[in-house]
Formats: C-alpha cells, sequence, structure tokens
C-alpha cells in the first residue's frame, strides 16, 4: 500500500552501476559524472552526494543554474557546464563553474568577462564540433583560437567533442570520421599550443562501444542510471529508479460508460476503473493514453484507458484483485524506463528526464 506518487531510487543499484563503470575504465581514466536535467529525473543534490561519497571527482551539467544548485547543495568537487549561455556567465564565476567554451563569440565574451573581474586564471573546457553539428568550434575556428587569441587567462582544463551516434553497431563509418577529426584536433593542440589539457569523447554508449578510446575522461550519465542504449549493455546496469502510484479512487462502470475527457475510453461490458495521480504534467505524457501504455498492479498487466489528463490517469482493473492505495507501477527495474519509452517511439532519457519535481522522490 503507498499513499502518493513517488520515484524511488536505489542507491545500491547507483552504487552497482558506479562501481561497473569505474571497473571498466583504466585506472587514470577520470570519470565525469552527468547529473544535468536533475540528475536524469533522480535529484541532482541527492545523486552528486551519493556519487562523491562513491568516489566522483568531477560533475558536469548542462546549464549554469543547474550548477548553482549543486554548490547550494554543497557540493565542492568541479562542475563542468556543457551548455552555458551568455546570459549566465557571471553566474558561472559567481559559483565557481567550467564552463564549456563552444563558439569564438562565447570566447571572446568569457574572455573580457575575467578581465573585467580581474581573474588572472579560470579552468574552462574547449568543445569542438566533429560531425554532430550540435554545439562546438569547428576545426577552422579552434586553428584560430589556438593562433589568435589570448589565451593567457583561459586555464584550459580539456579539449572534448561527443560522438553522435556511439552505441551503433561498429565499424561505424560516420563515428570513425568523427575519432578521426579528434585525433587531428589532439595532434593540432600538441603542435600549436604549450597547455596540457586532457581530452575526452565518450558517453554511456562509448563506454561500452570504444574502450580503446577512453583517453583522459569520460562523460556519463544514463549509465548512471541503468541504461546504455543496448541491451546486451543494459543487463550489466541496474536501473535504479521505480515510478509508482497508488490507486487512489476505484468507479464501477456499467457498460456503455465512458472513461476521461472527449469519453476516449467506452466500457464494452461492466467494468471496474482505477484512478492514478499521475499526468502529463508529471511526464507521462498522453501518448500513452489509449491503450498505450500498460502498467503493473501486483504482477498484473493493465492497460491505461482514455486520454492521459493533466494529474491524473485511469486504468481498467476489471480483471485485477485490488483496492484503493494499492501499488500501480509504471516502470521499475524488471519493465523499465526503457520499456515504457519503446512503447511510445522514445528513448528512456526523455521518461527520466521529462518526471515533473512534484513527484515524491524517496531513497533508499
Ligand atoms: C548529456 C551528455 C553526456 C552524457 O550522455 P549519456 O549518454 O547520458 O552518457 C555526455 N556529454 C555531453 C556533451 C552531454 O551533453
Amino acid at each position: 500500500m503507498i499513499q502518493e506518487a513517488r520515484l524511488t531510487i536505489d542507491l545500491k543499484c547507483l552504487a552497482h552501476n558506479y562501481s561497473l563503470l569505474r571497473s571498466m575504465l583504466k585506472e587514470e581514466t577520470d570519470l565525469i559524472a552527468v547529473v544535468k536535467a536533475n540528475a536524469y529525473g533522480a535529484d541532482s543534490s541527492k545523486i552528486a552526494h551519493e556519487l562523491s561519497k562513491l568516489g566522483t571527482s568531477c560533475f558536469a551539467v548542462a546549464y549554469a543554474e543547474e550548477g548553482a544548485v549543486l554548490r547550494k547543495a554543497n557540493i565542492k568537487e568541479p562542475i563542468l557546464v556543457f551548455y552555458p549561455q551568455m546570459g549566465q556567465l557571471e553566474k558561472l564565476i559567481e559559483h565557481n563553474l567550467e564552463p564549456a567554451l563552444y563558439s569564438l563569440e562565447i570566447i571572446k565574451a568569457f574572455i573580457s568577462l575575467l578581465k573585467k573581474k580581474k581573474k588572472t586564471t579560470y579552468p574552462v573546457h574547449i568543445k569542438c564540433n566533429t560531425g554532430l553539428n550540435r554545439i562546438g568550434l569547428s576545426y577552422e575556428e579552434f586553428i584560430y583560437f589556438l593562433k589568435e587569441i589570448d589565451t593567457s587567462s583561459l586555464d584550459i582544463k580539456s579539449v572534448y567533442s561527443h560522438l553522435g551516434a556511439s552505441e551503433n553497431p561498429k565499424p561505424c563509418s560516420f563515428t570513425q570520421k568523427q575519432i578521426d577529426a579528434f585525433e587531428l584536433i589532439k595532434a593540432t593542440v600538441i603542435e600549436l599550443s604549450t597547455k596540457h589539457p586532457k581530452f575526452h569523447l565518450l558517453n554511456s554508449s562509448g563506454i561500452f562501444n570504444y574502450p580503446e578510446l577512453q583517453l583522459d575522461a569520460v562523460r556519463t550519465g544514463i549509465a548512471l542510471y541503468g541504461f546504455a542504449n543496448r541491451s546486451e549493455w543494459d543487463k550489466q546496469l541496474k536501473p535504479i529508479a521505480k515510478l509508482s502510484a497508488p490507486i487512489c479512487q476505484i468507479h464501477t462502470l456499467k457498460k456503455g460508460e465512458s472513461v476521461g475527457y472527449n469519453q476516449g475510453w467506452e466500457a464494452s461490458k461492466d467494468s471496474l476503473i482505477g484512478v492514478i495521480p499521475l499526468g502529463h504534467a508529471d511526464g507521462i505524457g498522453r501518448q500513452y493514453g489509449n491503450g498505450i501504455g500498460k502498467v503493473s498492479i501486483l504482477g498484473q498487466s493493465a492497460s491505461i484507458i482514455g486520454n492521459v489528463c493533466m494529474d491524473m490517469l485511469m486504468i481498467d482493473i476489471t480483471s485485477i484483485n485490488c483496492e484503493i492505495g494499492t501499488e500501480v507501477i509504471l516502470f521499475d527495474q524488471i519493465t523499465t524506463a526503457a520499456d515504457l519509452a519503446d512503447l511510445s517511439n522514445t528513448i528512456s532519457y526523455e521518461v527520466l528526464t521529462g518526471l515533473s519535481p512534484r513527484i515524491k522522490r524517496v531513497y533508499i
């Protein structure tokens, strides 16, 4: 019996995933723990503290505010910010966050801010684009940066890039092109610069698929939370999160009565309907309505019926012996967030990061 919707995070599973990943890495390779998007829904402050106890020495987030949240929670380790925006540069310095500089515009803006703040040296990372075409300096811009820009105030801790298809079967010609481009970047730094940055390229799937490319560090997010985008890798990991909620009301419907907005579902026979306090505002989107989404109750499967509402969804419990307060599982370690994602053509990342902060987080 439970009394409200909750995301239960199993910290033993987090520890398992961390140890497994660490054991796959060379001793000298750093593990940068990615805790952006509220640690993929699990609560970044709590997860960062746990990972810190497990030995993590560096964190990464997407935006400056996420780093500020970690600093306010007393996280002391270096924090890399992947996608700092022009309006967030002051905040980086204020909270001692390390930006990834990814364009000449942001490099120039950051250097002038350092000057204004009279900072003689500040840790930064340089992000290069090798084919994902999302964010990063092109090779030509990178050369310009090394040759023409006064980088004396930048303590360049690392130069990195990001693979666009790290989970795809090998050999993958697209990934090989990215790897070759990154090798050229490395060689160029050694040739043109007196600085000695670290180099990194791999995300979670990359750790499994390209062990030979661990380099000086890896940036792992989803694998810490139990997934790696291929079933044989997923099997070695343990999903940390279970999403469940109680049945908060039961209705007895006569044949022909309907359920939900716009009469989304109609009873083809006398039926029992359970109401669950989770809706699209919680991250269980409308795509799971009308029989697409399944939940598990006491080991039996039930369908989500009608349209998912903002705060509630309804399930058909006609053939299930349950009552108000019975726990209904949306995903757990057996039927996982990746399985739920599959039902609506998305990925575990979207399901996990879409979970609203109003769902209570519980840690075991
Ligand atoms: C989110 C992100 C990661 C982590 O990716 P996972 O697939 O979750 O391991 C790594 N690097 C960058 C640049 C990212 O934005």
